[in-house]
């Protein structure tokens, strides 16, 4: 039986793996996709204390090296639900197994929004993208838009603008909502454009994207060339598995405090997959450390 079975190897999932190891506890955490989480996707992260520049799947490298170092566990495997163990603890289950354990901490973080547009999801990697740092080496040379106007958005803009011919930013609002640093740098480059005020209606295109049809504020509508969108309007969180476990708040991220104690007993939740404000690798990190501690105190009985 396992302590501790964290769901998610984003940065809240290992650093709880990381703090629970340090206090001697049998840990695993499971992971469906990607070791290390979203922050893999991100070109470069500037914003972590003691970390002036480094890629995020080059910090997410590191972290899952120094968790497997402590000791822990790393598995493979898709978690699709959490039940009570008649004969005491809990049961996480995955495609793969079954674990037993005393205690979960949820760390499923949360996955890109889609714009929900027809024919979206059939012209993913044929001119639609989520990731810059995935796909946007396809796209040297050609002209590409960015949809969104928050970080990651101006992330995968500035990214882009490094080896694309033009890269033209596409928000809703009439202002963009990341960093002032990122718009100073993209204001700064002579093949950056943005359209403010405007989303994006349809896709065109027969077996790849060649255009989009936008619609302004005034709804005005015209037709958007462009080899590739990268669409970057922000994420949802994927609790539906933990909802009979946990409650969900209206927006479907698990209703819990800084104290990262969830109403179910021996249940804790950990990074972007919460309810809270602030949905960055330093907030994560900092859950996965309340978490696990929690943790730790109930399996302890302190
Ligand atoms: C493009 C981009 C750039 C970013 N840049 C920055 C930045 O520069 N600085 C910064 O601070 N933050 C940045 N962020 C935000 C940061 O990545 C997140 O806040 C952080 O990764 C959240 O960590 P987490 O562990 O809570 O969740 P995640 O990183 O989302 O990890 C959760 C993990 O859980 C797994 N999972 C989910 N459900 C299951 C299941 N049922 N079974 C098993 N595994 C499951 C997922 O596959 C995922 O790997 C960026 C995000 C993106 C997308």
């Amino acid at each position: 039986m396992y302590d501790i079975v964290v769901v998610g190897a984003g940065p809240a999932g290992l650093t709880a793996a990381l703090y629970a190891r340090r206090a001697d506890k049998k840990v695993i955490v499971i992971e469906k996709e990607t070791f290390g989480g979203q922050i893999t996707y991100s070109p470069k992260v500037e914003n972590y204390p003691g970390i002036a520049r480094m890629s995020g799947s080059e910090f997410a490298d590191m972290l899952v090296e120094q968790v497997l170092s402590m000791g822990a566990e790393i598995e493979l495997d898709t978690v699709n639900g959490i039940c009570e163990n008649p004969d005491g603890g809990l049961i996480v289950k995955a495609d793969g197994a079954d674990y037993t354990c005393k205690t979960v901490i949820i760390a499923a973080g949360s996955k890109h929004r889609t714009l929900g547009l027809d024919r979206e999801e059939e012209l993913v990697g044929e001119g639609v993208s989520y990731c810059a740092v995935c796909d946007g080496a396809f796209y040297a040379g050609k002209d590409v838009a960015v949809i969104g106007g928050g970080n990651s958005a101006l992330q995968e803009a500035v990214l882009l603008s490094e080896y694309c011919k033009s890269v033209t930013l596409i928000q809703n609002l009439p202002f963009f909502t990341g960093e002032a640093k990122l718009l100073e740098i993209l204001e700064s480059r002579d093949n950056v454009k943005f359209i403010t005020d405007t989303v994006v209606t349809s896709l065109i295109g027969e077996e790849s994207l060649t255009a989009v049809e936008l619609q302004n504020s005034q709804g005005e509508k015209s037709v958007f060339e462009t080899d590739a969108i990268f669409v970057a309007i922000g994420q949802k969180p994927e609790n539906d598995v933990f909802k009979d476990v946990v409650s969900l708040d209206d927006s479907g991220y698990i209703s819990c405090d800084e104290t990262c104690i969830t109403q179910t007993s021996g249940v804790f939740v950990a990074g972007d997959c919460r309810t809270k404000k602030v949905r960055q690798i330093t907030t994560a990190t900092a859950d996965g450390a309340s978490a696990a501690i929690a943790a730790c105190r109930y399996i302890d009985g302190i």
